[in-house]
């Protein structure tokens, strides 16, 4: 079996310290980090452009700070901590290419704010890595860069869309890396690799900068390798952004009582692989024993949250695509506008881009839009009603990930409905905009990793992660 090994690494505030101490030089650890990204990537194709000159630069300077304004350096939360983006994030006069052949020589214009975020506190930007194009996948392999392999086993995938991402940290490059969720996009491949993977709140983080997929879902996630650092990350990410309007001053809710778990009947039905069964079912009973009151409950429209997702996505992604025109953004082939226009697209959009696409449309146009779109979005409003219902009774809910662990590359990618499926229990808390984050929890007989869902109401995202803290 191909893999790589995979190297212990500290958590972001103990490399921080070891690095303002001097412990460890920050051009040595760049440029480590880099040559990881340049060996891995050979492996895994888990980069699209690698930031050689760029960190290098930012090293540099961060050493110069640290030399003359110590107590600067001392401040900035992330200083010197490698870290690497999913290429659906702009960052200025950089390559930014959304996976997609469309837009291979597309150079960012300005900086997505929760990647400036990471920069002004010192953070070292090492890469683009690889994804689904425009987010659109749960395999990787949709890419038009060439699918990411899973470091533990080069056959399988380490899930999608946010492939790259987990891969290269799990290989080690990084300390933390951003991704986008949609419908679940950084929990899958989080589950997929054992790592953290947190989908905030939506519009605690700003989507500025961000590609846009389906607009009323998406949410910047990010990957770490423990708790402490994804509390670290959010703390940085959050807040309200004037260059995005959905979002706001960060409300955290907060509950006076030992929180209350709530099992959703409907995440635990057939077809759930025996091995993640089991292991969920353990980590449940752990979680009793650690005195957490666990009570079973029902949110019947989940059974519709997967249609209902491939409908309204779908919509937004065929709307918000009419800006790459091979004009305005997009590669020109013809100087014939119309003839432009349907080439361009033709040409360089990769098939599943092209299927949402056609979806959308079909769900949005005249005649169709009644049936598909406007009763989809009535379901989406039952789904909201019936969790607010559920959150009155329980203060998180617990669920799988996924049905399995990492399957193997072509397993699912002739068959899109095989791979929708894969997002049966993601999706949901994207239609409902509410906070989740898988963690791993175990293995499976092969040693592929098991991840569990934890779900919480509107804002209280720290409740949730001070809970998945108190059980690891
Ligand atoms: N797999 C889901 C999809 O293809 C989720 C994608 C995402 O979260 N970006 O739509």
């Amino acid at each position: 079996m191909n893999s790589l090994s995979v190297p212990e690494r500290e958590s972001i505030d103990d490399i921080r310290r070891k690095i303002i101490n001097k412990e460890i030089d920050i051009l040595s650890l760049t440029e480590e980090h880099l040559k990881l990204a340049e060996s891995t990537n050979e492996k895994i194709n888990s980069f699209i452009t690698i930031l050689k000159e760029e960190a290098t630069k930012q090293a540099k300077e961060l050493q110069k700070v640290l030399e003359q304004n110590p107590n600067k350096a001392n401040s900035m939360r992330l200083f010197g901590v490698p870290f690497t983006v999913k290429d659906l994030y702009l960052v200025k006069s950089t390559r930014t290419t959304f996976a997609s052949k469309l837009m291979e020589d597309f150079i960012s214009p300005y900086t997505a704010t929760v990647v400036q975020k990471c920069l002004d506190e010192g953070a070292i930007l090492i890469g683009k890595t690889n994804c689904d194009p425009w987010g659109f996948g749960a395999s990787g392999e949709n890419s038009g860069f060439g699918p990411t392999r899973h470091p533990l086993d080069f056959n399988k995938t380490p899930g999608g869309s946010s492939s790259g991402s987990a891969a290269s940290l799990l290989s080690g490059v990084g300390y933390f890396s951003l991704g986008t969720d949609t419908g679940g996009s950084v929990r899958l491949p989080a589950s997929f690799c054992g790592l953290f993977g947190y989908k905030p709140t939506y519009g605690r983080n700003s989507r500025y900068g961000v590609e846009a997929m389906g607009s009323s879902f998406d949410t910047p996630g990010f990957f770490a390798r423990y708790i402490d650092d994804i509390v670290l990350l959010e703390e940085i990410m959050q807040g309200k952004d004037l260059n995005d309007a959905t979002t706001s001053e960060t409300k955290d809710l907060k509950i006076n009582r030992k929180p209350i778990i709530g099992v959703p009947r409907e995440f635990f039905v057939d077809g759930i692989d025996p091995q993640v069964d089991k292991v969920i079912k353990e980590k449940m009973q752990e979680i009793k024993q650690k005195g957490f009151e666990i009570v079973d409950v029902s949110i019947p429209s989940t059974k519709y949250a997967l249609p209902v997702y491939y409908v309204l996505v779908p919509s937004e992604i065929s709307s918000n695509r009419a800006r790459y025109d091979g004009v305005r953004f997009g590669k020109k082939v013809s100087n014939d506008y119309s003839e432009n226009l349907v080439k361009s697209r033709s040409i360089y959009l990769e098939p599943e881009v092209k299927r949402r696409i056609m979806i959308g449309t079909f769900a949005l146009s005249a005649g169709y839009s009644d049936q598909y779109y406007n009763q989809a979005s009535r379901v989406r409003t039952k789904l909201k009603k019936e969790f607010d219902a559920v959150f009155q009774k329980v203060d998180l809910l617990v669920s799988p990930v996924s049905p399995t662990t990492a399957f193997d590359l072509g397993e699912k990618s002739k068959d899109p409905v095989q791979m929708y499926l894969v997002d049966i229990y993601t999706v949901t808390a994207n239609l409902v905009g509410i906070p989740a984050i898988s963690f791993p929890i175990g293995k499976n007989n092969y040693g592929m990793p098991i991840g569990m869902q934890i779900m919480a109401p509107k804002w209280a995202d720290m409740v949730m992660l001070n809970f998945v803290k108190s059980i690891l």
